[in-house]
């Protein structure tokens, strides 16, 4: 049997966003496994804990049967040589994003030669989006339907407003 060309997508997706969808569906139909990956950053505490956002990334992605979602806490590099991977895939927003993932880039490469790093740049009706920005416009109350896969706006309002109640601890 030929071998398997399985890549992994990591980041934060805290929570997922129809940018991150837009990478995992392209990069899904280029690779026969692909992996999302949260990294577990321990110094940074999210919206959601890293098993949450993996489980609303599970939701948003059941139609692709060739994504597995998974969470971890080793380095990049290590956890890509266990899966047997050899690319990585970033999405690129803008040229801000661009110094940060290069400098990655050669460090993961230098940390697992077999390692390479694949861009695919954001579509261009998504340049603007991230977490951070729904988020934002979250905490406002602002309707998320274009920025966040519709099966999880009802979970991230519900989050939103226990953190403002003072209930959640993420
Ligand atoms: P952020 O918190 O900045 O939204 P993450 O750490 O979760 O992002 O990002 C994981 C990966 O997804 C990174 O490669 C990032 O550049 C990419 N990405 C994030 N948002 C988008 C988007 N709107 N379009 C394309 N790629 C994106």
């Amino acid at each position: 049997m030929s071998e398997q060309h399985i890549a992994i997508y990591p980041g934060s997706f805290d929570p997922i966003t129809l940018g991150h969808l837009n990478i995992i569906k392209r990069a899904s139909h280029i690779f026969d496994r692909l992996i999302v990956c949260i990294m577990v950053n321990s110094e940074k505490h999210g919206l959601f804990p890293p098993e949450e956002r993996a489980e609303l990334v599970r939701r948003a992605t059941e139609r692709f049967p060739n994504v597995e979602v998974d969470c971890s806490h080793e380095l990049l590099s290590e956890y890509a040589r266990r899966k047997g991977a050899h690319v990585v895939v970033k999405g690129l927003r803008a040229m801000s994003d661009f110094e940060k993932e290069f400098q990655m880039a050669h460090i993961n490469r230098r940390l697992n030669p077999d390692l390479d790093t694949m861009f695919l740049t954001s579509s261009e009706k998504y340049t603007f989006l991230s977490s951070s920005v729904v988020k934002e416009l979250g905490s406002y109350g602002a309707d998320l339907s274009e920025f966040v896969p519709r099966e999880i706006i009802g979970d991230i309002e519900r989050k939103i407003r226990e953190r403002q109640a003072g209930l959640g601890r993420a």
